[in-house]
Order: C-alpha cells, then structure tokens, then sequence
C-alpha cells in the first residue's frame, strides 16, 4: 500500500471512529432522554410502555439502539417493514449490530442504495444500511496493476473521485454512480466490454463478518479459488460485507462512438462482426423503430477530444432529456396506444456522437438516470459462436411486443437492452461457465400496465434458450416456475456453494437468510 493510500486508510478510519463515537454519543443522548422521560411520566402501560422500556435497558447496555422505519427500493416495486434498522459507522458498530441480533434471536439483511428490483433486500427483522461506512483507498504500488479498497456503502461516485485523484479506472462497471460496492457485489453486477467479467470478478480480496461477528478475510491466496469464487457474489448470505478491494487499471481513453442511423436488420445480420470488432459494444432499441442506437467504444492512445464546455452542454442537455423523457412518460402510460409515435418521437432525441474521453466517462456515460424510474429484467444468454441465441432472444422481444401490439397492448415502452462481456467464475454468477455473455435486459417505464405479465413473457422465452439465467438484482419474482428453474440451472454450482457456506460455519442459524432467498436457494 503506497504512504498516500496508507493515510487515506487511516483517515478514513480516523473518521468512522469519529461517527462511530458521535453514534455512541447520540445513543447516550436518547438513552438519558428516554431515562429522564421515564422518570417524568412514570411508569407507562401497555405495549408501548414495555418497547421504551426494552429500547432504555437496551441503551443502559451500550447495544445499538437502531430506528424504526419502513423501506422500499428504488424502483418502488418492493416494500418492507424492518423490527429495526441500523446505520453502522465502523466495523465494530456492525459487529455490534451482529452480537445485538445473535442476543435476540434476528435475523438481518444489509442494504446499500436499494437499487435491486429483486427481493434480496427485504426483511422484516433488522435491516442494515451500509451507507454509512464508505471511505475509499487506492494503492498504486504496482503502478500496472493497482487495487481499490472501497468500504461497502461507497458508492460509484465516492470511488470515482479517488480514482481520478490517482490517474486509476475500473475498465467496466455499472452506468450509475450511486449503487454501493456492496451491492454491485454482493449480488454480481456487470458492465459492458468484450474482454472485461462482472465486478464480482474483479475482486483481490473481501473482508466479511460473520454471525459470531468475527472478520473473516477472502481471497485466493487465504482460501483458495473455489471458496473465493463462492465468496465473490454471495448475495449478503457469507455475513455483513465490510470491505472490498478490486484489481482496477491506470486509467486509459476510449473512442465512444453513438450511432443512430443503423437499421436493426443490418445490426443484427452483421451482429457478430460488429460486437467482436469492438471493446466495448451496446445495443438499444426503443421499441417500434426500425433503427437503433450502436454505441461502441475502443481503447485508444489518442488523446482526449471532449472539450469542458462540451461536456458541460452534454450534462445539461442530459437532465433536460431525461426530465422531457419523465414527462412524457406520465402521460403515456395514461394513454399507451401512442407507445410507437413517442417512441419513436423519444429516440429521435438521442444524438450521435464520436469523441475520445476517459474510460470512466465513456462508462458512466448518462448522469440523471435515476430521476427516470423503471421496471426491469434482465438474464444473461451464452454467445455462441455466431450469436444464434443472442439473436433469439432479441426476437422474442419484438414479437411478442409487436403480437400485443395488435391487440393494442403497449406494456413495452423503454428500451431492449444488450450488452457483451467475458464469462464469470463466480459459482452463482448467471454468466458462469460461458466464453462470452450477453446481458439482455427490457425496461419499461416504472408503473406502465401490463410490465408484470409482458416480463414474464419474455423471461418464459428466454428461458427456452440453453444456458440463459436470470440476473440477480433484477426482477425474475414474477417469472411463473422460476425457483425450480434457478435451482435446476445454478444445479451443481448452487450445490458447492451452499456446501462451501456450511463448510465455513459463516451462519450455522441462517441469519443472514431472508424468506425469499430461503425460498430460492435453500427450501
Ligand atoms: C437504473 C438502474 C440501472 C442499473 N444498471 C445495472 C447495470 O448496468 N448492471 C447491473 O449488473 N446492474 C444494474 N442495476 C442493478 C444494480 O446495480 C444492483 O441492483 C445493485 O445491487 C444495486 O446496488 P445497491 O447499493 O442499491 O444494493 P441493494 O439493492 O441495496 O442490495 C443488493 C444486494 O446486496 C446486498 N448487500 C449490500 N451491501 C451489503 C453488505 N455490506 N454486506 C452484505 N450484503 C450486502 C443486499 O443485501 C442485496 O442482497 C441497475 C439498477 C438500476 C435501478
């Protein structure tokens, strides 16, 4: 670790101490508040009286206190009403959280920006926030092959910065800045590009506490690659993730090249020469075009063209586009027979674009996309050799969204989704034991009429083609037959890893299980 990374590490624990003892602090605030309205009001009655009373004892023991509140993810689409929920500042304040829930008989789950559209979040026990914990360091000893270490809750953003400040990228990654670590993780995100895995591969090592609250490190020099392999998309089930260190890259340009004016028909004849001729390739249609977005970009030694005022314009010209795109999206889900006008009305607004920029530029290539709220499936398809099944399963889409169609239905109105990378050694990862994976996913816009039965439409399909998996963060729960088919499919890989998780006695009690996930993986 270089004296600069070193410094950044103990500032960073420098600071959550610091939380960490505000925290404490705040709990001995409420703790003498609820002691003196104890005092005042006397003794109180009912079920109200006794959860004070057990909230005061709780505080008088130096136990974390958590807060009452209700969650829902991003998306809207799934909701919970936690016992308690937590917002750790240190290591020990979630060790603290463990031995709380070991005491009491709980079970937890952590979320981080609760962006999933899958139910791997919600509990009804305690709920742990990991946004709390989010310093970043980075060590450039290696100058050709430096690493990141990201407490869980750092999100996109708070990692990009501190990159930047040492001239590092990651060379693929989600387009959104505000997910966390911890979940892009944990439940095995992927970006875009040919030669790049998902970042679940990208991990060196991974500190993770356990359900007797002790620290255990992962890596495959201390246990080996098949445990690492369970290790690196776990899905919270190895213990509370505490922090993750990444293989990143001295930073590098790319031409990012937008096209518009090729027809689906000639991108699709000539799919396999234009996604291997590229670094990075990612297909869009906006349902009922006949054209569709290309974007490809390629590493390059030329230097950066994007001027400052350019970019600023582009960042403008995004909110506008994307405030323009939630407007007429209000309307049209009111009125869905003009799904194709604005569709096609919508794409006309994405422009072409030829520029060189820094490789975390051309990857997180759209601010603003979470004013936009969608629905969401995704699976990922093994690319045979000349792209059949790709193919197929970008198909099944257009019929069955052009056979609704006729029958003047319109629950497809954002955008079909392809993207290419490399194969997966993560034992759950859905692109595990592919060459190369296309992550195929449809959006519509958040609460269009019919998205619950068009997704599971096309996920029936999908599923038909050999090797296609759902990815985890998204929705798959609505898929009719979905649990024995993900059990039937992760087959011998979802064996070894439970068999791994038992081996390694992370949590004998199932605490970190919540009753979905128990029903998937271990009913
Ligand atoms: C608009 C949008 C675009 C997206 N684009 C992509 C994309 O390009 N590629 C892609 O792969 N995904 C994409 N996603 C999905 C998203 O990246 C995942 O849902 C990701 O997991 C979200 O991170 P989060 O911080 O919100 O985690 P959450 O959704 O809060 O949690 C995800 C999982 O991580 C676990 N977890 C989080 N922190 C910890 C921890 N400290 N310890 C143990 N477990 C933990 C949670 O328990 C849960 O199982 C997108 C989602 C949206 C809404």
């Amino acid at each position: 670790m270089t004296d600069d990374a070193r410094s950044n590490r103990d500032d960073a624990g420098w600071r959550n101490e610091a939380l960490s003892r505000r925290n404490f602090l705040r709990c001995a605030g409420t703790a003498a508040g609820l002691l003196a309205l104890d005092a005042i009001v006397g003794r109180h009655g009912g079920a109200e009286g006794a959860a004070l009373r057990a909230r005061m004892a709780q505080a008088a023991a130096g136990e974390p206190l958590g807060f009452d509140t209700t969650w829902q993810n991003w998306s809207g689409n799934l909701h919970s009403d936690p016992e308690r929920a937590f917002l750790p500042f240190s290591r020990q304040d979630v060790v603290d959280v463990i031995h709380l829930a070991a005491k009491k008989g709980k079970r937890i789950r952590v979320t981080g920006s609760s962006h999933s559209f899958s139910p791997l979040v919600p509990t009804d026990e305690f709920l742990v926030y990991n946004r709390g914990m989010r310093a970043v360091s980075v060590d450039t000893s290696n100058p050709a092959h430096p690493l990141i270490t990201v407490e869980s809750g750092a999100n996109g953003a708070d990692a990009l910065a501190e990159m930047a400040r040492h001239g590092v990228a990651l060379p693929t990654n989600v387009v959104l800045k505000s997910v966390t670590y911890g979940g892009l993780i944990a439940a095995g995100c992927h970006g875009s590009g040919w030669g790049n895995p998902t970042l679940s591969d990208l991990v060196e090592s991974m500190d993770i506490i356990d359900a007797d609250g002790m620290v255990r490190t992962y890596s495959e020099a201390s246990v080996g690659a098949e445990t690492m392999n369970a290790a690196r998309l776990n899905l919270g089930l190895f213990g509370i993730i505490d922090r993750i260190t990444l293989h990143a890259v001295p930073t590098f340009n790319v031409r990012h090249i937008d096209r518009m004016d090729l027809t689906m028909t000639a991108v699709l004849q000539n799919l396999e020469d234009i996604v291997t001729s590229h670094d990075y390739v990612d297909l869009f249609w906006w349902p009922f075009n006949d054209r569709i977005w290309v974007k490809t970009y390629d590493r390059t030694t030329e230097p950066v063209s994007l001027l400052p005022d350019q970019q600023a314009q582009e960042f403008a010209a995004d909110f506008f586009n994307i405030l323009l795109g939630v407007g007429f999206y209000e309307w049209l889900v009111q009125n869905t027979q003009a799904t194709p006008d604005v569709s096609r009305f919508l794409f006309g607004f994405i422009s072409p674009r030829d520029v060189v920029e820094p490789i975390s530029n051309a990857i997180h290539y759209q601010d603003f996309i979470e004013l936009l709220k969608v629905a969401n499936t995704e699976f990922a398809i093994p690319v045979a050799s000349d792209f059949t099944i790709v193919k197929q399963a970008w198909q099944a889409v257009l019929d069955i969204a052009n056979a609704l169609a006729a029958r003047g239905q319109y629950p497809f109105n954002l955008t079909l989704n392809a993207r290419f990378v490399r194969n997966s050694e993560a034992l759950l990862s859905p692109a595990f034991g592919n060459e190369h994976t296309c992550f195929i996913e449809v959006l519509s816009y958040y609460n269009t009429p019919g998205w619950t039965r068009f997704s599971a439409m096309v996920a029936q399909e999908w599923i038909k083609l050999p090797g296609a998996r759902p990815h985890w963060p998204k929705e798959f729960q609505q898929i009719p037959g979905i649990i024995p088919f993900l059990r039937g499919t992760l087959g011998h890989n979802l064996a070894r890893f439970l068999a791994i998780r038992d081996g390694l006695r992370v949590d004998p009690g199932k605490m970190f299980v919540n009753p979905y996930l128990n029903k998937v993986l271990f009913a």
